[in-house]
This record gives C-alpha cells, structure tokens and sequence, in this order.
C-alpha cells in the first residue's frame, strides 16, 4: 500500500470540509479531502440554507461568529462562483420572522431591548410585503411580525461549486472510503487511514459533520439531529417572496420558483428516510400560513442529519494531539458559518493568532 504525502488532509466534504480545504490551499498547503461516500451529499446538501442571523434566535455565544460570516457571504459565493464558473442562488430578499400565540409572546420577551426589536420593524405592510401569507388575525390573534436583513443560499449549488471550485486550485480528493481513524506518530498526528489506503500529511482536519465522534484517537460528542424537508414548485415564481419563519415551519423561495419547506428536528440516530406523515404535516403548516400553497406541485422531501453537541455549539480548534484539528457541531448554522470556520480554523492551522477568538468552541469543554 503506497503513501502519498500531503500538508493537510481534510476528512468529510460537505461545505465546512471544503470551504477550509479551499481556504488552505489558497494560504499554499497542498490539501487532500477524504470523503467517506460522495462529496457534499449530507447535512450541506439536505440544508434549508438561511443565512440567519437574528439575536432573538442565534444563541448568544454564537453571535460574534453568525455575524461575521453573514457578512463574508457575497465576497464567499463570488469567489466560489468564479472559481467554479456555477452560478448560486444566493438572495438578499430578507426574512419575515412570525410569533403567534403564546409561542410568541415568550419568544419576542427573552429577547433584545425594545429599541432592538425596532430595528427589526417591518419595513411595510405585512400584506404589501408578502400578499399570499393568510390574513394574521385569520391565523393569530396575537401576530407578531419582525424582519431581518438576512441572506439565503441554495446549499446544493453552493456546495456543488465548492467541490468544483477546490478541484479548479488542485485540492485532491478520495472519495467513497470513510476514514477508519486519525494515524499517531510519536504522539503527533501522521495522517488518515481508510480501508484501502493511508494517506499522509503532518495536519489532519476532522469536519465529518454529524459522523465527526466516529474517528479516533478522539471522540468527538457529535450526535446526529434528524431534519425532514420538501420542496414544492410555487403555482407563481414569486407567490412567496421572502424567507419566512415561524415556530412551526419555514419556508425558503428559491430565484427559479421552487420553495423549500422546514424542517423537522428529530432525534433519530443515523436514519435518513423521509416519513409521508411528516413531509405531509410540513406541508400542511405551509398551507396555514400561504393557502395558494395548495396548487404547489411536490418536487422531491428528503432528511439530513444536523451534526448536533451536548450545547449545541460547534466544536472548533486544536486537540490534544498536536497536528490534529476539528471543525464540527454547526447544528442548525453550518451553512451560515462554513465561511468564519474556515477563516478562522486556517488561521489557527498555519499557527496564526485567529481573528475571533474560538477557545469557547473547544473540544476540552466537554472534558477529555
Ligand atoms: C434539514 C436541514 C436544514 C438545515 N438548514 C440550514 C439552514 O437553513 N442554514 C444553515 O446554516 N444550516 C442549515 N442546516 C445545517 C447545515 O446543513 C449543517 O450545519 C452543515 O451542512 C454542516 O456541514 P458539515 O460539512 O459539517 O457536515 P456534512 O455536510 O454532513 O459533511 C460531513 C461530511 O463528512 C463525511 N464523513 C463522515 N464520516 C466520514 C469518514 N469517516 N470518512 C470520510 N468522510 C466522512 C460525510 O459523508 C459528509 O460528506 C440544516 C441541516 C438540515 C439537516
């Protein structure tokens, strides 16, 4: 079995693995991606893809983080669209927060200052901005509209044009192996091990989302967290206009006409089967909330699995071992922020002093 070298080896290419393996190579590191079946076809592929960035549902410590990666979004997507010579959707339309009931009133209380919640104020009319959304006091009485300037990404394209775009620069890739484990050399990290192949490099980057707990030496408290989803074809391109989120479900147009309906949040190990009855319940909170909905023709419902922790934040930085690093546990925000990870992770590979300061995301929280 013969060893190819490496400077860094990358495991998992779904959008976090392979926005740093680009990241890496554009700081000179030769990078190989070892993906255990087909590039960015997990959690980067099954996700909504909102950029979302609002305090009264970022938990607090991820904030600093959500927000800087927001804003590397356009320069993000327009380096990776050069790259790749693929188009993104990427939409700049705004998101429709809603809190109804009782839901609301709890939510909209343990959040920002009045004069935050102002800078959320819609910035018309409800029934200008979204014409299709059912009348409010038909759906709640105690309706509570905010808005935020956020983004959203179709993930499929974006992380499609990572794969091209990291292919273009000359990262490597194997792909249809898993990794067995991280190879230990002298108590420093020597490269990966599949069941075909060992492959070498002094650096060695765990970012296999949901999977990540799975490849000694270090057993990252990663959990699967099921989510099902569909997609529709709205009967008008722009019935639903913005991103629109509600306790029960949200719903993301896409620039082509088609409209994402989400998600559930379900622990359910490993499985990935989309369950009529539950795409059907989906779709009927989308009905509730956009009645013309009902003309929608059902295009594809699919799951993916969140890489979940025990906090539900990211684990992100060194290991003990030296060499060995991890960027995993984006939960419900990996597409939001696979840019600042690998900013940041690349900065603390090739030594440097991270922008943001990631200690709080280490893996030696959860203790060894
Ligand atoms: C239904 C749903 C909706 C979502 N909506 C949003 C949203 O709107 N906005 C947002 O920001 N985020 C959203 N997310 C979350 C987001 O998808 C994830 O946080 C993000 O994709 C994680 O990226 P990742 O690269 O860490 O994981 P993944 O994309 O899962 O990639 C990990 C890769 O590692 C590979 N791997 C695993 N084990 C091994 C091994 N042993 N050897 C080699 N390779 C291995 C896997 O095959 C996989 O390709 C959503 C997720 C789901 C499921």
């Amino acid at each position: 079995m013969g060893v190819k070298n490496w400077d860094a080896i990358v495991i998992g290419a779904g959008i976090v693995g392979l926005s740093l393996a680009i990241e890496l190579n554009q700081l000179g590191l030769r990078v190989l991606v070892v993906e255990k079946g087909e590039p960015g076809r997990e959690a980067s592929w099954a996700a909504g893809g909102m950029l979302a960035d609002f305090p009264l549902e970022t938990p607090p410590l991820l904030r600093e983080l959500a927000t800087a990666s927001a804003r590397m979004y356009p320069e993000f997507v327009r380096g990776l669209e050069e790259e790749s010579g693929l188009k993104i959707d990427l939409r700049s339309v705004g998101t429709l927060v809603l809190f109804h009931g009782e839901t609301g009133v709890h939510r909209v209380s343990v959040g920002p200052s009045p004069a935050t919640t102002e800078a959320y104020a819609l910035p018309g009319p409800l029934a200008e901005l979204e014409p299709a959304l059912r009348a409010p006091d038909a759906a709640a009485p105690q309706f509570t509209a905010l808005y935020a300037q956020e983004r959203c990404v179709d993930p499929r394209h974006l992380t499609s044009a990572a794969i091209a775009a990291a292919r273009h620069r000359g990262v490597d890739f194997s792909s249809g192996d898993p990794v067995l484990d991280v190879e230990v050399v002298n108590g420093k990290a020597s490269g990966v091990r599949t069941s075909k192949a060992r492959f070498a490099a002094g650096l060695v980057v765990n970012c296999a989302g949901a999977w990540a707990g799975k490849i000694p030496p270090h057993h990252f408290p990663t959990r699967p967290v099921k989510g099902q989803m569909l997609c529709v074809v709205m009967p008008e391109k722009e019935l639903v206009r913005h991103v629109i989120r509600t306790p029960d479900v949200y719903l993301i147009p896409r620039s082509d006409g088609r409209l994402v309906i989400g998600a559930t949040q379900e622990e359910a190990g490993f499985d990935k089967q989309a369950v009529p009855g539950t795409i059907q319940k989906l779709r009927q909170a989308a009905l509730n909330l956009v009645p013309k909905l009902a003309e929608a023709r059902i295009l594809e419902a699919w799951a993916g699995l969140r890489p979940g922790t025990p906090d539900g934040l990211p684990i992100l930085g060194a290991t003990p071992t030296p060499g060995c690093f991890v960027a995993t546990g984006h939960f419900r925000d990996g597409i939001l922020l696979a840019p600042v990870t690998a900013r940041l992770m690349s900065q603390i590979i090739t030594g440097q002093t991270p922008q943001i300061d990631v200690l709080k995301f280490s893996a030696s929280r959860f203790g060894s």
